[in-house]
């Protein structure tokens, strides 16, 4: 199985390829230096990343051909707008402006995050969701995670990674592990996106980080997100140069006295600065924020939502703060998911061409079973997770992570069961020609 379908190349503009998948065509930026009209290709995030034979093409797309277009079908037909009968005219404005693409104001967000008649925030799921189906179609992103490390220097008093948690049992995969791990999920499992993720100065200097994702790029044909943490210029430029074309580092909050409170002798502006950095440079920017930390209002997260789109994001990972025993905010209380299915929503109204939205796993924590709703409030991405099952349990951000102890290959046939059920293509097709 798959989790993207290979399309064939139709034209070239500059160092952009146009793909044709079944008669749709979708541009991506093309570093391969072999590649002519008529091949086929796998694309992730807006990159080729590989050529394939004619013959795995046309096996591959004969196998999904009917599929695709049942898909869609499905997909169209849950995304309809009803014909509500809502009796909520502020409401009701408020989802007929974001349809007209009319910018909605902070107190238009406040309204709906605070929306709590469950008529009403499904009617604003629904909205989102339609506008989902309308400017990306039934694209879903499926990518994979590698948590290569849970060591870490800093001391985020959210995460149960923090280095004042002495009661946490270190682990550092060695290189050959991760090699590995990312071949099992490449080869043996068909992602083509992988985010490596880690603590802050996990154990790696940059340059044998460096070395590990050249090593993964020169062996197999992925896309590779990283997620180490902060850096500098010339580091995150080692990394692009070394291959990955990802990062994904959120900002947590964009309240900065609430960031310094969480993150002591850090600040929300050097954070900025390297996600800003890494767009510069080129990479695809995934990043977002907590929900529900002590001592955030509801504003903050509308200026999250804001500055996420700000910084040019392609994909938006907000979920929940989930508190952690060994932590200083230890008890605090757990986010209503019905506040991140509405950010998700609100998301979706806010970027509604490009931004694809992660159905995080905190938000499955915290609600088991819920990733359909996100998917059918605004959201089209997961995340699997491909980390070997040993250290798993030891990336102990937060309590009870959900899909902690499954096997990828449950993962993968429970993720596919339900895209196919709500018609979503695991497919990357949503940048638009
Ligand atoms: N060092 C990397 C990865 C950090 S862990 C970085 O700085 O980006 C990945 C994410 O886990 C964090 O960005 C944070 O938002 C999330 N996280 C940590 N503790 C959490 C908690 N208690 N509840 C919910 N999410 C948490």
């Amino acid at each position: 199985m798959c989790y993207a379908i290979p399309g064939v190349v139709h034209s070239f503009e500059g160092n952009h390829v146009i793909i044709d998948y079944y008669g749709q065509q979708k541009k991506a930026i093309n570093e391969l230096t072999d590649l002519a009209v008529g091949d086929y290709v796998y694309a992730q995030g807006g990159f080729v990343i590989q050529k394939v034979s004619p013959l795995e093409a046309t096996e591959t797309l004969n196998a999904w051909k009917d599929i695709f277009f049942e898909l869609q079908d499905t997909d169209e037909t849950l995304a309809k707008m009803p014909v509500h009968n809502s009796e909520n005219p502020r409401l009701l404005k408020i989802i007929d402006r974001a349809q007209n693409k009319i910018q909605l104001k902070d107190e238009d967000y406040l309204y709906l995050a605070e929306l709590s008649d469950e008529k009403d925030y499904n009617l604003l799921f629904k909205s989102a969701n339609f506008i989902r189906q309308k400017y990306q179609q039934n694209s879903c992103c499926v990518h994979g995670i590698i948590e290569i490390s849970n060591c870490c220097s800093r001391n985020c008093h959210y995460c149960g990674l923090t280095v004042d948690n002495d009661s946490l049992e270190r682990y550092c995969m060695t290189r050959d592990e991760i090699v590995a791990a990312a071949e099992e999920a490449i080869f043996k499992y068909g992602f083509r996106a992988l985010v490596l993720q880690s603590g802050e100065n996990c154990g790696y200097s940059i340059s044998e980080l460096a070395d590990i994702i050249k090593e993964i790029k020169q062996k197999f044909p992925v896309l590779i997100f990283v997620s180490f943490g902060e850096m500098i210029f010339d580091e995150l430029q080692l990394l692009y140069n070394a291959g990955a074309r990802g990062i994904l580092l959120r900002f947590e909050t964009s309240n900065p006295e609430l960031y310094e409170k969480l993150h002591p002798g850090y600040n929300l502006a050097t954070r900025i600065e390297v996600i800003e950095n890494a767009n510069k440079i080129g990479f695809l920017i995934l990043t977002g924020g907590l929900i529900g930390l002590p001592d955030q209002q509801p504003i903050d997260i509308i200026n999250d939502m804001r500055l996420a789109k700000k910084l040019n994001t392609e994909m938006y990972s907000f979920g929940p703060f989930i508190p952690h025993p060994d932590t200083p905010l230890a008890g605090k209380q757990i986010v209503n998911p019905i506040a991140i299915l509405k950010a998700i929503s609100m998301i979706r109204l806010l970027d509604q061409e490009n931004g694809k939205i992660l159905v995080t796993t905190g938000l499955e924590t915290i609600a088991p079973g819920v990733r359909k709703d996100a998917l059918l409030a605004g959201a089209n991405s997961v995340m699997l997770n491909v980390t070997p099952l040993k250290y798993r349990e030891l990336y102990s951000i937060y309590p009870n992570r959900a899909h902690v102890s499954e096997s990828i290959e449950y993962q993968i046939d429970e993720t596919i069961n339900l895209l196919k059920d709500i018609g979503r293509a695991p497919t990357d097709l949503s940048v638009n020609q």
